[in-house]
């Protein structure tokens, strides 16, 4: 079925209220009994005064007036109107033609001329004329507030740029950044380039090369990394959340539409993943894959710099026995006694790891041979003045050893653990080191 094409009418007339202004009776008389057959309200004005108090109360769709009038002419009342409506259609009757008249109606934007004496006729062309750019003007403001309306109940954040310039940002991204109204926001001091940052923190403002636009980089976050953070202008709120970011491009238009949707709960679910993928169940410290990687930075890092590095692998002694004596139970209560006292005397950037069974290793970064074994000895001496309330005494042994050049992390680890064997064949609660 063909589509219904809607166009300007004579119906379309017939919902307008027109404001005709004019001094004389006789004309007045005349012409209003001829325009109210075609319009939906007919005001009338017999001056400029009358005419301008009448539109600001009324607020008419098309006024006609005449030029020559007492109190305040019809171009005076013209300019004064413009003032207040840069829109509405405005139809002169006059009886001038001369140049310097309509240039001066040129620059108040008249929007039609009929000579006097008026022709009705004429008059209603004109009044069609007028009547067809306000339908079209009123088509396309129905169109933008349809689109607006569209764009406003969607729950994601939508921006949309023209030809490299924000043009509008829907209700959801005003709440986002606090803002009533896109009047508001356009108001204020805030620049919304300053506010999207990238993954490591940076403004997009201050993003890529200086002559590429703010935009470019959007688009090009948009395109390769697909998040991006934004940080709401509200001053409680420091965190800036993840976005997740899509645009479409309108070529023709050069517009761009930009959706943030919000994936904190994504990236928290993956933080916690994260973080249970790298924690053991058991104790709360490191796993051995996290360790993996710990050691893997680094190792990678002091060979680098040249710095010092070093580790303690630590072995509950006879624990075994525990588990035979007191149970699995109290055996797993003791591992984590063990786990809480370790992390509670090594430093902040020293980092516990359960290293298998009832095996622990600690990475200290920038420790050198002799600290660390003074780290040992301080745990070893801790662990066995501490009673472990479900089996009493217990101690532990200690292997230490320090990184060397070109060391691997299987030379590094095979050296504390050679250093761990000989505490233990030396009579178990000792600390031993590897040259
Ligand atoms: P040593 O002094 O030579 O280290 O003797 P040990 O008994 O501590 O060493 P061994 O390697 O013979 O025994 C380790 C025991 O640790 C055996 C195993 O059942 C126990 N174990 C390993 N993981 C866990 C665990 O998660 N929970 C409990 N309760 N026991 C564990
Ligand atoms: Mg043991
Ligand atoms: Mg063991």
């Amino acid at each position: 079925m063909a589509r219904q094409i809607l166009t300007p009418d004579n119906d379309f007339l017939k919902t307008l209220t027109i404001l005709h202004v004019e001094d004389d009776p006789d004309i007045h008389i005349r012409l209003n009994y001829f325009l109210k057959r075609h319009v939906k309200t007919l005001l009338t004005a017999m001056d400029g005064e009358e005419g301008l108090k009448m539109f600001q109360q009324q607020q008419p769709d098309i006024i006609i007036t005449d030029i020559l009038m007492p109190t305040m002419d019809g171009l005076t009342m013209t300019k004064a109107i413009r003032d207040l409506d840069m829109d509405i259609p405005i139809i002169v009757t006059t009886a001038y033609n001369d140049e310097e008249f309509f240039l001066r109606s040129i620059d108040l934007g008249i929007d039609r001329y009929v000579l006097k004496p008026t022709d009705p006729k004429i008059l209603f062309r004109a009044l069609t004329h007028c009547a067809g750019t306000l339908w079209r003007r009123r088509e396309k403001e129905q169109a933008n507030r349809y689109v607006r309306f569209i764009l406003d109940i969607q729950p994601n954040l939508l921006l949309v740029v023209d030809n490299g310039q924000l043009e509008y940002i829907n209700q959801a991204f005003l709440n986002f950044l606090g803002f009533e109204s896109l009047e508001a926001f356009l108001n204020s001091e805030v620049q919304l380039e300053n506010l999207i940052l990238t993954r490591d923190g940076t403004p997009l403002s201050v993003q890529g090369d200086p002559d590429g636009s703010w935009l470019m980089s959007l688009l090009a976050t948009a395109g390769e990394h697909r998040v991006v953070y934004l940080r709401a202008t509200d001053k409680k709120q420091v965190q800036a959340i993840p976005f997740a970011v899509t645009f479409n491009s309108l070529p023709e238009l050069k517009k761009h539409l930009f959706s943030f949707s919000d994936i904190t709960h994504l990236e928290q679910e993956k933080l916690q993943l994260e973080e249970q993928a790298f924690t053991d169940s058991l104790t709360g410290t490191c796993n051995r894959a996290r360790l993996q990687g710990v050691l893997n930075t680094e190792l990678r890092r002091a060979h680098r710099h040249e710095m010092p590095l070093s580790i303690i692998m630590c072995d509950i002694d006879h624990f075994k026995r525990v588990n035979d004596v007191y149970g699995h139970q109290a055996g797993d209560d003791v591992l984590r006694q063990v786990a809480t006292l370790m992390a509670a005397n090594i430093r902040a950037e020293d980092i516990l790891a359960r290293w298998g069974g009832e095996e622990f290793m600690i990475v200290s970064p920038l420790n050198d041979l002799e600290n660390m074994r003074l780290v040992a000895e301080k745990l070893r001496s801790i662990i066995a003045s501490t009673p472990f309330p479900a089996v009493g005494q217990l101690t532990c042994s200690f292997g230490v050893a320090q990184r060397k050049p070109d060391d691997t992390i299987r030379d590094l680890t095979e050296r504390a653990d050679k250093a761990l064997y000989a505490a233990k064949t030396g009579g178990r609660n000792r600390v031993e080191f590897a040259l």
